[in-house]
């Protein structure tokens, strides 16, 4: 299911959409001219589809018979138009289409885009509805799971952190979403509200409210309390398709402002500033506590001749591997990152002075014997590992006593383990 349906008789309306999914969504596309064929190539690979657009006045299929045909085969449908009425509007809705949109502007084509990209999305994420209503909760969770989320139902706030503590203690995925009445019995939605913002952010779970007509004081509380957005009973589908998308789309923003200003662009580590705001606190805890605290700086040995022989992107390549290497190599606790050109840092509160040697050792053997090729040879490179289990009064000054024993490494041939224990 990883595929993009298409089908549509305007050849330009389709190579348009085709080009601009490909190259910005990149997602695989089919696209089909007409009923017929469209049919024939379902028949061959529907469960490879995702999604489909579809026109709704084909050659083969002049009123709408295309919409019925791919429900039939189970998979969900975007409609685009040239024409609308309200009447079309219900026919398509009832029919359990996510979405319909007219073909009167550019921005359909916009809108079409992020639609599919929000669908595709969607299929990752786990969205909570939590209404003592059934009948609510219900229609509800039946949107929701029309866009491609995986729904869980609560019918009260008890219920609902229930859900998410259970799926935080089994590892699963956050739930990025919750969508909750205020009128509750046992825990209403307010303090529903407040008990998952000690544990969760605006944004790392979009919360919207749901009020009754004519309770704009709810609308507003839901607000102050710390809901991300509300809605108001009743709702049009097409209305609430928006507001969870748009609420959706800023928390994957918000998210990749974040990574964008924590996080090595090239390996996805940590940079050097998050470095210091993450690893600040372990050490400060450590000193305290008078617990065992390990830094290693891990430098690359002669990385220069690997841009100079293969060329940057290799350099680039290399980097990324080494990173990975180190990565799966440390535990959750171990706080890693790159912290400039071809040197990382490692602090390990949990490592036992006696053990350190032994670990930076395989760690510095794993990365001796990763292999890259490049220009049709293969070649490995070595790391010298500087490092210190002697907690020093800061943060920066065990760093640096750390730096020396790089230099030791260094001097002393390279490709080997200096630690002070
Ligand atoms: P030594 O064993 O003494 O550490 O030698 P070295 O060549 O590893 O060290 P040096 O500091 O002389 O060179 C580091 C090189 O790393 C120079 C720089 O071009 C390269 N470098 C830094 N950042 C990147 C990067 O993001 N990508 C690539 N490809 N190379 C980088
Ligand atoms: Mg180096
Ligand atoms: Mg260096």
């Amino acid at each position: 299911m990883t595929k993009l349906l298409i089908v549509e008789d305007s050849k330009f309306f389709s190579s348009l959409l085709e080009k601009r999914v490909e190259s910005e969504l990149e997602i695989p596309v089919v696209a089909v001219p007409d009923m017929a064929s469209a049919k024939e190539t379902i028949a061959k690979m529907k469960d490879d589809f995702f999604l489909a657009l579809l026109d709704l006045t084909l050659p083969d299929a002049p009123n709408g018979e295309i919409v019925e045909y791919v429900r039939s085969q189970e998979i969900p449908v975007v409609v685009f138009t040239g024409t609308f009425s309200e009447q079309m509007r219900e026919d398509i809705l009832a029919k359990g289409v996510i979405d319909y949109v007219t073909k009167d502007s550019p921005s359909s084509v916009d809108y079409l885009i992020s639609l599919t990209n929000r669908i595709w999305k969607n299929r990752s994420l786990t969205a909570m509805v939590v209404d003592d209503s059934k009948t609510a909760r219900m229609v509800t969770a039946g949107h929701l799971a029309r866009y491609q989320f995986k729904v869980l139902e609560a019918a009260d706030g008890l219920e609902a952190l229930a859900l998410v503590n259970e799926s935080k203690e089994r590892n699963a995925e956050s739930i990025p979403l919750v969508i909750t009445d205020f009128n509750m019995p046992k825990m209403d939605g307010f303090d529903l509200i407040r008990e998952l913002r000690k544990d969760w952010t605006k944004e790392q779970m979009a919360i919207i409210g749901i009020s009754a007509m004519g309770s704009n004081t709810l609308s507003a509380k839901f607000i102050k309390i710390g809901a991300n957005d509300f809605i108001t009973k009743p709702f049009l589908p097409e209305e609430f398709l928006c507001r969870i998308s748009q609420n959706m789309d800023n928390l994957e923003q918000l998210q990749a402002l974040r990574d964008a200003a924590t996080k090595d662009y090239l390996t996805g580590m940590y940079n050097r500033r998050f470095f210091f705001d993450v690893a600040r606190p372990v050490f400060a805890a450590a000193k305290r506590k008078e617990s065992d605290l390990m830094v290693a700086m891990i430098d690359l040995d002669f990385f220069k001749s690997v841009n100079d022989n293969y060329g940057h992107d290799v350099g680039d390549e290399v980097l990324s591997g080494i990173a990975q290497v180190l990565l799966k190599s440390t535990r959750e606790t171990d706080i890693v990152a790159r912290m400039g050109g071809e040197e990382f840092c490692l602090l390990a509160p949990a490592m036992i002075p006696g053990m350190a040697e032994y670990y930076l050792e395989s760690l510095r053997e794993k990365i001796a014997s990763l292999t890259f090729s490049a220009g049709g040879s293969d070649f490995s490179i070595t790391a010298s590992i500087g490092a210190t289990c002697l907690r020093a009064e800061t943060l920066d000054a065990m760093i640096g006593d750390a730096d020396d024993k790089l230099y030791k490494a260094k001097e002393s041939g390279r490709n080997r383990v200096v630690i002070d224990v």
